[in-house]
């Protein structure tokens, strides 16, 4: 009895055209919170809308960068774990084409996935709120994180917005239309890490399964398309995700 594994395993390696959609729950291995859950700490203090909204971000940015400052801390810290290398494993063997992520850590990037759509934005690049140049994080991080200096334009000195995605605002166009044609085309979705609660990310995999995708879910929460899963594994996924690709890679 290996709990399922042999059924994922065996589904993967069928799939043509496979797809995985991860969200905070692979990144929590890797010592980051998932900072929408109620009382992880970053919520609990603050209203989202206050700290976290493209609104307060225009009224009041310095509040923001203050808010956000131990996040980011804890983002560049971070290491990928044998989650993240899983999947970029999946991709290297040919058996994913692509990685939907709504988390903005980078990680999946850092464990060798070349495909990946952070559909939430990411921390590496900013664009100015005036000029709309972008700008490469890499300069900013360490007198932002270790001094609180607040990042501003080598252009014009307006402040350098993260290419997040805050409350409010909308997902980038060019990654979510990738994203939602990706789901729609694959021949397999694996979840992984979401409890599918954030819209309109939490859509794909119904946009899948609807165009005769296999839909496996590999979570420690449930979600709403449960009922539609060929498979469902609940567990740890630095755990899980490495037993499957070891699975897999054992014809
Ligand atoms: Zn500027």
């Amino acid at each position: 009895m290996n709990n399922g594994i042999d059924q994922i395993a065996d589904l993967i390696r069928s799939s043509k055209s496979g797809v995985i959609l991860s969200g905070a729950g692979i990144s929590t291995p890797s010592g980051i919170p998932d900072f929408r859950s109620i009382g992880s700490g970053l919520w609990s203090k603050y209203n989202p809308m206050e700290v976290a909204s493209l609104s307060a971000f225009r009224y009041n940015p310095e509040k923001v960068f203050n808010w956000l400052r131990p996040l980011a801390k804890k983002l560049t810290d971070a290491k990928p774990n044998a989650a993240h290398y899983a999947v970029a494993h999946l991709e290297q063997m040919g058996l994913i084409n692509t990685v939907i992520t709504q988390n903005i850590d980078g990680l999946h990037h850092q464990a060798g996935s070349l495909h990946v759509l952070e559909v939430h934005g990411s921390l590496q690049t900013m664009t100015c709120i005036c000029c709309y140049q972008q700008q490469d994080a890499d300069d900013y991080v360490e007198p932002y994180i270790e001094h609180g200096e607040i990042p501003r334009c080598p252009e014009c000195d307006s402040i350098l917005k993260p290419d997040i995605v805050f409350y409010e605002e909308q997902l980038p166009v060019q990654t979510w239309n990738q994203a939602r044609q990706a789901a729609e085309s694959c021949d397999l979705m694996l979840v992984t890490g979401s409890s599918l609660e954030v819209v309109p990310v939490a859509g794909l995999p119904m946009r899948a399964v609807e165009n005769q995708a296999h839909l496996i879910i590999v979570n420690q929460t449930q979600t709403y398309i449960d009922g539609r899963a060929d498979a469902i594994l609940r567990g740890d996924l630095a755990e899980i995700l490495p037993k499957i690709v070891a699975e897999v890679t054992d014809e």
